[in-house]
C-alpha cells in the first residue's frame, strides 16, 4: 500500500515514518478504501529554498476501517530522551510486536487449520504461518525483541529463523533468501534478520510468519497483542496540556473537496532554514 500514500506526491521518509508510528496499531496489508490521514512535520530546507528532506512527525490522524487514531510525538523519559508516540488518551501506540514482519507486505495466505489444497487432492493441509508475499531481498524485521535460538536451513521451511521472545512468545521467519542472525544473537524489535526469498517448499517470493504462544503456533491476526505502557501518570497533565492545540490543528485540517474517495491528505508545516 505504500503505493496508495506514495501517489500522493508524498516524501518517501514521511511514508516510511508514518509506516513506523503506526507499525503497531494499523496492518499496513489491509487499508481500506475509506482510510485517511493528516499528518504534521516539519521540511528541512537549506538557505530557504534547497528542500532537505523531511523531520520526524510531530503529529498524525489516521482514519482505519473507521476508527480514528490520533499519534503525538512525546518524550517518555527525559533521561534517555526517548520520543514515543502516544494517541489522545495517553496510551502508547507500541505494542510489544510489530504487527507483521515486513514493512509494506500483502498478507496473501491466513493462518487456517482447515485449509485445502488442490495440489494434494483437497485434502486438508492446516497452515500454521501468516504469509506475507513481498519482492526478493526485501528486509524482514524481528517484531519484537528477543534471543535468536534458530538460523537454519531445514526442509520445507528453507532458511528460517526463529526468535524466543520471552517465556510465552517466540516467533518464526521462513523461505528467507538469506539470514542476517546468528543463534545466540539478541535483536531489536524492527532489527532485519533476513530477507524474503524463495528458499525451501514455496510457489513464489514471500515470508511465513509463525507466532508461538506457550509452545504453540497461533494465529497474530487474532492475537491481543500485548501493549506497551501507557504514559505515567504525573506526566499526563502536561501531556495533555502539549498535545490540546496540536489536536485541535489536525482536526482543522480539512480534506480537499475534489477527493476521490481513497484520497488522502497531508499537512506540511514550512520551517526555515535548518
Ligand atoms: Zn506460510
Amino acid at each position: 500500500m505504500s503505493e496508495a500514500i506514495l501517489d500522493q506526491g508524498i516524501d518517501y521518509n514521511v511514508t516510511h515514518n508514518l509506516a513506523n508510528v503506526y507499525a503497531w496499531t494499523i496492518d499496513f496489508s489491509m487499508l481500506q478504501k475509506n482510510d485517511k490521514f493528516k499528518v504534521i512535520y516539519k521540511e528541512k530546507y537549506i538557505n530557504d529554498t534547497v528542500y532537505a528532506g523531511a523531520e520526524p512527525i510531530e503529529a498524525a490522524y489516521f482514519e482505519h476501517n473507521g476508527r480514528p487514531i490520533y499519534a503525538f510525538a512525546y518524550e517518555n523519559d527525559s533521561l534517555k530522551s526517548l520520543v514515543d508516540y502516544f494517541d489522545d488518551e495517553a496510551n502508547n501506540l507500541r505494542r510489544t510486536f510489530l504487527r507483521m514482519p515486513v514493512e509494506f507486505g500483502r498478507l496473501s495466505s491466513r493462518y487456517n487449520l482447515k485449509r485445502k489444497i488442490r495440489y494434494y487432492g483437497y485434502k486438508v493441509r492446516p497452515h500454521k504461518g501468516t504469509d506475507y508475499a513481498a519482492a526478493i531481498g526485501i528486509p524482514i524485521l524481528a517484531t519484537a525483541d528477543g534471543t535468536v535460538t534458530e538460523s537454519t536451513r531445514r526442509g520445507g521451511n528453507g532458511k528460517y529463523v526463529k526468535i524466543r521472545h520471552n517465556e510465552t512468545y517466540s516467533t518464526q521467519y521462513l523461505h528467507m533468501k538469506k539470514q542476517n542472525v546468528k543463534k545466540g544473537q539478541f535483536v531489536r524489535q524492527g532489527d532485519v534478520i533476513g530477507w524474503v526469498g524463495m528458499t525451501g517448499n514455496t510457489g513464489g517470493p514471500h515470508v511465513c510468519y509463525r507466532f508461538w504462544k506457550n509452545g504453540r503456533q497461533v494465529d497474530p491476526l487474532k492475537e491481543e497483542l500485548p501493549q506497551a505502557e501507557p504514559l505515567a501518570e504525573p506526566l499526563r497533565p502536561d501531556y495533555y496540556a502539549y498535545i490540546d492545540p496540536i489536536k485541535e490543528q489536525l482536526d482543522c485540517i480539512v480534506y480537499p473537496e475534489k477527493i476521490e474517495e481513497d484520497d488522502l491528505l497531508t499537512l506540511n508545516e514550512l520551517d526555515g532554514t535548518k
